[in-house]
């Protein structure tokens, strides 16, 4: 598998065979190199590779096989140069943040991203001269008035969690580069089975391999996606300093998820939009936020953006908090815990657990009510997540 030009084949044949590169001893699977450090033919050898003039492994910190394969089999499942991993899918974004940014720079951030996210610019950022400002997702003249000199980046998810809320990417990038900044976009929720932000525009990619890419709830990782400079010359740097590295095995469990994610992509969604249709029916529920009902607000944009609407579904209950813990402690199936991406269906409260470390003020603004109830869509059999619901509505 060394010298193949993976262009020429899908996105499907690329998850399964791209990256492994097989070693004399013939093996079909990719192995676990459990090593820390590689051993050298001379002292030259070593120095050449230390300075960078000759490629190789070094030591597991910056060089490891079996990361490298992760790292080379998402990148062009990305349509990326470059790919580097790391240990949470929040030691990627820090990565992102401490390679590119210096004090007195500013980062304009989506308001409706991931919580820790929000503290990683807010508070550590913040307590080092960057400067952020968090703007509505969807609204794309927001974000460029809120562009000043010093923007270094424009963050953003899209889908957004928990409200599910869609971003044009290609406008948000064109607004970006106008300004000279770039655009980061996490793709945890899409993956590149639904979408591939940097043909759209987008400069790098973050990713938690912990959810779909994983895909059973096993491993917590990360990754940073783009093209070879950025990579290169920013990232990679603070990798090999900074040191929050994948480890062999994840990346070896990471390799097996990407091989099966297009298919449980699918299987994902269409439990999901099934769902999503139903719960719409449900008298006991308010609203129901999935980009496949035509109601959504941002349903044409994610039919053109997305090549499947997701798996992730949000709605709002009628009684509040106490409707919606009531509704979750009566399923007796579904999963209560804050992890999604998970064959395993999830059910998460959103204002009291994933979002609950933020202001009042910051969750009002992110439009996350007390009656909201997340749904990470698994692959039960659909009717028997619609059971244990139901016991609940
Ligand atoms: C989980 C998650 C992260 C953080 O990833 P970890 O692997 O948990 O560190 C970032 N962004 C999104 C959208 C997530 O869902």
């Amino acid at each position: 598998m060394n010298d193949f030009d993976w262009q020429e084949y899908s996105l499907e044949t690329r998850a399964i065979r791209a990256g492994h590169h097989r070693s004399t001893e013939g093996e079909h699977s990719m192995p676990i190199f459990a090593t820390s450090s590689y051993v050298f033919d001379s002292a030259e050898q070593a120095s050449l590779r230390f300075t960078g003039q000759q490629p190789g492994n070094i030591y597991s910190r910056f060089t490891n096989p079996t990361v490298s394969a992760f790292q080379d089999r998402l990148a062009l499942m990305e349509n990326g140069e470059r790919c580097l991993a790391f240990a949470s899918g929040m030691a990627a974004i820090m990565a992102v943040g401490m390679a590119l940014l210096k004090a007195g720079d500013h980062v304009l951030c989506s308001r409706s991203v991931f919580g820790n996210t929000v503290l990683t610019f807010q508070n550590y950022f913040g307590k080092f001269g960057v400067s952020t400002d968090f703007v509505e997702l969807t609204d794309p003249a927001a974000w460029e008035a809120a562009i000043k000199p010093n923007t270094r980046f424009l963050f953003l998810e899209t889908p957004s969690n928990p409200l599910i809320e869609i971003a044009d990417i290609r406008l948000l990038a064109d607004i970006a580069h106008r300004h000279g900044c770039l655009l980061v976009v996490d793709n945890v929720f899409c993956t590149p089975i639904l979408q591939k932000p940097l043909e759209l525009g987008a400069d790098l990619i973050v990713h938690s391999a912990t959810k779909y890419i994983d895909g059973q709830g096993r491993c917590v990782g990360g990754a940073v996606v783009g093209g070879e400079t950025l990579i290169e010359k920013e990232i990679y740097p603070y990798l090999r300093t900074g040191g929050a590295c994948m480890s062999p095995f994840n990346a070896w469990v990471f390799l097996s998820g990407l091989e099966t994610l297009a298919i449980r992509m699918k299987a994902h969604c269409d439990n999901a939009f099934e769902l999503a249709k139903w719960l719409e029916l449900q008298p006991t529920v308010a609203k129901v936020h999935y980009p496949g009902l035509a109601t959504h607000p941002q349903h044409e944009l994610a039919k053109r953006q997305q090549s499947h609407f997701g798996a992730v579904v949000s709605f709002e209950l009628v009684g509040g908090k106490e409707q919606a813990w009531k509704l979750i402690d009566a399923t007796r199936m579904l999963s209560i815990t804050a992890n999604l991406g998970d064959v395993k269906t999830t059910i998460t409260h959103p204002a009291s657990t994933t979002h609950g470390r933020l202001s009042p003020e910051l969750r009002a603004a992110a439009g996350i009510g007390d009656g909201l109830v997340r749904i990470s869509v698994g692959l039960e059999n659909i009717e028997d997540i619609k059971t244990d619901l139901l016991q609940g509505l």
